[in-house]
């Protein structure tokens, strides 16, 4: 007999750090866009693991690469080569235009390393004085969770009792050229910043920024490192979030979908200079990588590719902003989105987003409120016509249901 879901529920809570407050739901099981509860119940998955399985859950070809290579090779440790980074590196950097990666696990070991890597190119290729280099944020950002990046969050919940915190940043606002062309000194090294803010609520610049953005960069030696773990990989109906203005980031960052949900696999991506000044025992990892993560994100691309989720995302995208912006209901404030990259804002008066959340799960939908107002919709980028209708009638139900 399967145990009930409570016991599961009351399971984690007992034995486990509780820095998670998840919907009430246990998932056993996934499938293209949908995932299945332990009771058999079926869900539209809108969140994708936070753009983790673009590419579906469960893929079969990243199944069948995983599954191969885990039964070959799985780790070997940098200390020796393995037939599947050549490969993965060549494949990577063809397809972003690239020219060199470091590949890493998670996501913040990627923005970890970034910034490590600019402020030796700082040092030792820019001329600032040692010690001195400052890196330029926004607020509202997101980029993961250790202690340099939180360090430099404007967030409470995510800073609050965890300093003291690295020094060598500088935060700005977001989507606004002039306040980083203000902030900009000799020992500046670097921009980091997220093409479009998902964990802020899907907060999309104006028009015009990145192309003045990268103008500033440019002229006053600075490199420009867009984080794209979210925005990345098709998930804004470009491979990159960066076309959308048809520019080019110094460097790069990816994870998440980069191995489709499989695994942890998260790559630095940039010119020959910025990773260039990496010599052997300056910067490692045991697992980044290893010949499995390497089998696992070039299927994970392969398919993301090859089977037209890029333009996917596009069409399907277009069709649900447009969807979600015809719905009449005044609980709505403001619909946003590029791609399969989407928020409603709901009217502070409308009360918590997470109730809206919890109906749209009865309903057969998962979505995850974000900064209490804002409900992301996020599905896999496989999602079809007749899916997107499924889940806007839903959708719309949602936001016009009476909680008092
Ligand atoms: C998820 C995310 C990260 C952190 O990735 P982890 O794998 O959770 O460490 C960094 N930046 C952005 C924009 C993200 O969305």
């Amino acid at each position: 007999m399967r145990p009930p879901v409570t016991d599961f529920i009351t399971r984690e809570a007992q034995f486990g750090a509780q820095n998670y407050a998840p919907l009430g739901v246990v998932l056993s099981r996934g499938e293209g866009v949908w995932v299945w509860d332990t009771d058999g119940n079926r869900y539209l998955d809108c969140l994708s693991a936070y753009s983790a399985v673009n590419q579906g859950h469960c893929h079969p070809k990243i199944l069948a690469a995983m599954v191969e290579q885990a039964g070959r090779l799985t780790l070997t440790s940098r200390a020796f080569h393995n037939d599947q980074l050549a490969p993965f590196y060549e494949e990577l950097a063809a397809l972003t235009g690239s020219h060199k990666v470091l590949p890493m696990n998670s996501g913040a070991e990627a923005v970890e390393s970034a910034i490590k890597s600019v402020r030796k190119w700082g040092y030792e290729v820019k001329g600032v004085p040692d010690g001195e280099a400052e890196i330029i944020v926004c607020a509202d950002n997101f980029h993961g969770r250790t202690l340099a990046i939180v360090g430099f969050s404007t967030d409470p919940a995510t800073r609050a009792h965890f300093g003291p915190f690295a020094p060598g940043f500088r935060i700005i606002p977001f989507g606004d050229a002039k306040a980083l062309q203000d902030a900009i000194t000799p020992n500046t090294v670097a921009f980091l910043v997220e093409p479009i803010q998902g964990e802020a609520g899907v907060v999309i610049p104006p028009a015009g920024y990145f192309t003045h953005v990268r103008e500033l960069c440019t002229r006053n030696d600075v490199m420009l490192i867009l984080d794209e773990i979210q925005t990345g990989l098709g998930r804004t109906g470009k491979l990159l979030a960066e076309q959308h203005e048809g520019i080019e980031a110094d460097v790069t960052l990816l994870g998440k979908a980069l191995s489709g949900g499989f695994y942890p696999v998260s790559a630095v991506l940039s010119n020959n200079e910025v990773l260039g000044t990496l010599k052997p025992g300056q910067h490692g990892s045991t697992f980044g990588g290893n010949p499995l993560a390497c089998a696992v994100a070039r299927a994970a691309l392969r398919v993301l590719v090859g089977e037209g989720m890029i333009e996917n995302a596009a069409t399907e995208g277009a069709r649900f902003l447009d969807g979600l912006q015809s719905i009449r209901a005044n609980t709505v404030r403001e619909v946003r989105g590029r791609g399969l990259m989407l928020a409603v804002e709901l009217h502070p008066e409308a009360g918590p987003a997470r109730r809206y959340c919890e109906a749209l799960r009865e309903s057969g939908i998962l979505a995850k409120d974000t900064h209490d107002h804002t409900i992301r919709i996020a599905p896999p980028l496989v999602i079809t016509h007749d899916q997107v209708d499924w889940a806007l009638e839903r959708i719309d139900a949602a936001l016009k249901r009476d909680f008092s």
